[in-house]
């Protein structure tokens, strides 16, 4: 078992939502978190002031990780701060769902810069510092969508699934050394992305799930804690927390 205490994490997207499940869920176990956030400033300020209640430490940052400076201004500050990282969660996302007739190039090439091109650009400027730790940890939060595909959601299918290759693909590389690569494929989590399902469609989507339910953004984030704190051996893994949806 790793001890967590004085770790450093990034979280991408990690101001709400799932992201914010696992910035808590991490400080509880005193990690240090780097919050990145896109758009929700006052959200990630008053996290990181929740944070610091939990007896944790934390900073936010803004930054597009769809973009490669971003990602890179954003290990730098991990860095600059903390002086070391630990863990990187690859968890910032977006769906823009049409069925393919309609998808325009733009959707696509958003869903996949958001989705998967971020893994990379944060990934590389990562990856050196990760490799110091004795015990590193990638985890991309992929998708059942990524193993099963989604009507109307070919870009986010395709962009999950190709999450799935760079974790397996970076693990093999990486297996020799202490550091873990692993994705989790949560299932339907009641968040503001699953809020823009329409009702009925989302009703007949939890009538499909063996649990019955939606999945909590907390049942995700206990699953990157296990990651981190007892993965060593842990690595190339689908994490699948779905109520039973997928097996
Ligand atoms: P959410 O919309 O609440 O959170 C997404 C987060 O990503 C937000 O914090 C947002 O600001 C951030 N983000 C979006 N674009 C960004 C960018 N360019 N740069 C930096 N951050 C950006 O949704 P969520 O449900 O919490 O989703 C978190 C992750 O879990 C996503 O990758 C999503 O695809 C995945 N996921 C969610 C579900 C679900 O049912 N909710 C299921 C499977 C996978």
């Amino acid at each position: 078992m790793v001890v967590l205490e004085n770790r450093v994490a990034i979280v991408t997207g990690g101001s709400r939502g799932i992201g914010e499940s696992i910035s808590k869920e991490l400080a509880k176990y005193g990690v240090k978190v780097v919050i990145n956030y896109y758009s929700s400033k006052e959200k990630a300020e008053l996290l990181v002031e929740e944070i610091k209640e939990l007896g944790s430490e934390a900073i936010c940052v803004k930054a597009d990780v769809s973009k490669e400076e971003d990602a890179k201004l954003l290990v730098d500050a991990a860095m600059e701060t903390f002086g070391h990282l630990d863990i990187l969660v690859n968890n910032a996302g977006i769906t823009r769902d049409r069925t393919f007739k309609k998808l325009t190039g733009e959707d696509w090439r958003k869903v996949i810069d958001v989705n998967l091109n971020s893994a990379y650009n944060t990934t590389s400027y990562a990856l050196p510092h990760l490799l110091e730790s004795d015990a590193g940890r990638v985890i991309n939060i992929s998708s059942i969508i990524g193993q099963a595909g989604g009507y109307g959601q070919t870009n986010y299918s395709a962009a999950k699934a190709g999450l799935l290759g760079f974790t397996k693909s970076l693990a093999l590389e990486t297996a020799k050394t202490s550091l873990t690569v692993n994705a989790i494929c949560p299932g339907f989590i009641n968040t503001d992305m699953v809020a823009e399902v329409p009702e009925k469609v989302l009703e007949q989507i939890v009538n499909k799930i063996p649990a019955k339910r939606l999945g909590k953004p907390e049942e995700i984030a206990r699953g990157v804690l296990f990651l981190c704190r007892d993965g060593e051996y842990i690595t190339g893994q689908e994490l699948n927390i779905n109520g039973g949806l997928y097996m």
